[in-house]
């Protein structure tokens, strides 16, 4: 968070070199000492000394010609101070020669220094704090690793962009995260009472405006390490559990897609098909070329888990694994992260596979979907997977219709009839023909609601009029996990819950029931995973699932469709068991 200035060299019959440099005394003149130095700022926060720089390119053409045609130093500084339209006093000024100083590392030195900071931007972008924090840490002095920053940014090597910049119509654009920012607070590094502040990637600690976010200049692993048909070394891939038939085909699907030339791919995996281990040979194929490869996934505690199974799967193979809290200067060959911290890498990855695209964060998130771009690589890849589609227009798709038992999907079935308003459920309670369905049935239920209020009161009107035990819960409930375990256990014969809940519940012989299905909060995506609730077991493949509404809406009409479609595309590919029997 040094103050920058913003310098130019005059070299007789030359083009004008402009530099941003933390000190003038670092900026030598040309070897036979003809150039002179001008330093055309004082001493400002990044984003201000950048936003200068991008004024005065604009006019370089002319400050060019000024200098070939006169080569008077004072035309050219006059015209910048003008375009500037500079106040300091004393702005621009000669550097005087005296200045320049001697380094204190040697070259050797110089150059351990400089590799040291190639490896720790190798594949990411480091704001200059965590940068100056890392090369301390292994003994470097802060004056040194300043110089040599700056060192490097000359000999074009690294690269550096303020933290939040300014743009000419006056927009303020995070460049980390690449959103806009609003917010401007008393800085203590820079000292401005109105310093820009990223609030959008704060958690990954603070970008402002006077912070730089350093790069590597030309990446230098650009795509692939060996040839695409140079398959001498496959890394070690053990796994300790067969893939299914569906799973099999998805899988060879997803290696020719690595050997194809195309970028994206989207795979679709019915709920309960397995899609994590499907991506297993392509990683594999990916790593035998040398290729970097993250798998990115909304929530830590999945990063946990999945890192445990990449582990066993991989097991010659170095593993990152990151998320909030980490260090971040872990490296590996196969990064495991958290979608948030895409935001820390800088054409990095030559694979990206991006589980649960469809789902929060990374769904509707501009950051998120900016980040895992700019991940990759130049010619870096992309596997998404989801088990809810939002569109199926964008690219390629790999399907995963059926599930690993082989039985299809059960398929929801709609019931149109008048509910009770949300609030007066307790008072007026359920239809007749809702309740003789949950009782013709003695299997266990799932019924959803949409809100927390809708849950408790549905919990006591099931009570009152089934004689099973019922119970009801929700994502804050703090008895939530032991009111699953119960209902998993047969201590409860029903559930009742909101849909948040509707991920990561596996229980035998379930049936599903949507109530309000036509609610504003249930969308496709959520109906196809409720529905997926039931039926995933291989001892009660089969399920009842309902969607009971007032009305029949676009969400219930697109998740069946989906389901069927996923029926259809199992059965044509011959992967359903009992088919004939439905
Ligand atoms: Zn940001
Ligand atoms: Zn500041």
């Amino acid at each position: 968070m040094a103050k920058l200035q913003l310098l130019v060299r005059l070299t007789p019959e030359t083009e004008l070199k402009f530099h941003i440099c933390e000190e003038p005394r670092w900026f030598k003149p040309d070897h036979d000492g003809r150039g002179r130095v001008y330093a055309l700022t004082p001493p400002l926060a990044a984003d201000e000394v950048f936003f200068m720089r991008s004024q005065i390119e604009v006019m370089r053409g002319r400050l060019n010609w000024v200098w070939k045609k006169f080569a008077w130093p004072s035309a050219v500084v006059w015209l910048v101070r003008r375009r500037l339209g500079l106040a300091y006093p004393g702005y621009p000024v000669e550097v005087p020669e005296s200045i320049y100083e001697q380094w204190r590392l040697d070259e050797e030195q110089r150059l351990e220094l400089l590799s040291e900071l190639k490896l720790l931007l190798d594949g990411r972008l480091l704001p200059d704090n965590l940068l100056e924090q890392a090369l301390r840490a292994s003994g470097w002095w802060p004056a040194d690793i300043r110089r040599v920053l700056d060192w490097g940014l000359r000999m074009g090597v690294i690269e550096c962009f303020p933290g939040v910049t300014k743009t000419s119509w006056g927009e303020a654009r995070c460049m980390r995260c690449n959103s806009s920012v609003t917010e401007v607070r008393p800085c203590p590094f820079c000292g401005r009472p109105d310093c820009p502040i990223c609030t959008t990637c704060d958690s990954l600690g603070p970008v402002r405006g006077c912070t730089r976010l350093w790069v590597l200049d030309k990446p230098e692993r650009a795509g692939p390490l060996v040839p695409a048909d140079d398959f001498q070394q496959l890394p070690k891939l053990h796994l300790d559990f067969e893939l299914t038939p569906a799973q099999r085909r998805a899988s060879s699907e997803l290696v020719d897609f690595i050997h194809s030339d195309k970028k994206k791919v989207l795979v679709w995996a019915a709920c309960g098909a397995g899609k994590t281990e499907v991506t297993f040979a392509a990683i594999q194929t990916a790593l035998s070329r040398g290729s970097k490869v993250m798998f990115a996934i909304p929530r830590r505690d999945v990063v946990r888990e999945l890192a445990e199974r990449l582990r066993k799967a991989f097991p010659d193979t170095e593993i990152a694994v990151h998320y909030g809290g980490q260090p971040w200067q872990q490296q590996g060959q196969l990064t495991i992260a958290t979608t948030h911290q895409a935001l820390r890498f800088y054409r990095c990855f030559d694979l990206v596979v991006l589980d649960e695209v469809d789902a929060f964060p990374y769904h509707g998130s501009e950051m998120l979907r900016f980040a895992i771009k700019r991940s990759l690589t130049a010619d870096g890849k992309l596997v998404e997977m989801t088990a809810t589609p939002r569109s199926l227009r964008t690219s390629a798709v790999i399907t995963i219709p059926a599930r690993y038992h082989g039985w299809p999907l059960p398929e929801p079935r709609f019931l149109k009839i008048k509910l009770p308003e949300l609030n007066q459920l307790a008072d007026k309670g359920l239809p007749e023909q809702v309740v003789s369905i949950i009782e013709s049935n003695q299997s266990p239920w799932l019924i959803f609601a949409p809100t927390v209020q809708a849950v408790k009161q549905l919990t006591k009107v099931l009570a009152a009029v089934l004689n099973r035990r019922v119970c009801g819960s929700w994502a804050a409930d703090p008895q939530r996990d032991q009111k699953i375990a119960d209902f998993a256990s047969g201590e409860y014969q029903v559930m009742a819950a909101t849909s948040i809940m509707e991920r990561g519940i596996t229980l035998a012989d379930v049936q599903v029931m949507v109530l309000y299905s036509d609610h504003v909060l249930f969308d496709s995506n959520s109906l196809i995973q409720m529905a997926g609730r039931a039926g995933r077991k291989a001892e009660h493949p089969d399920g009842e699932v309902w969607f009971i509404g007032g009305r029949i809406t676009d969400a219930m009409k697109t998740a069946q469709k989906r389901i069927t479609y996923l029926n259809r595309q199992a059965a044509e590919q011959g992967l359903l068991k009992g088919v004939e029997s439905r």
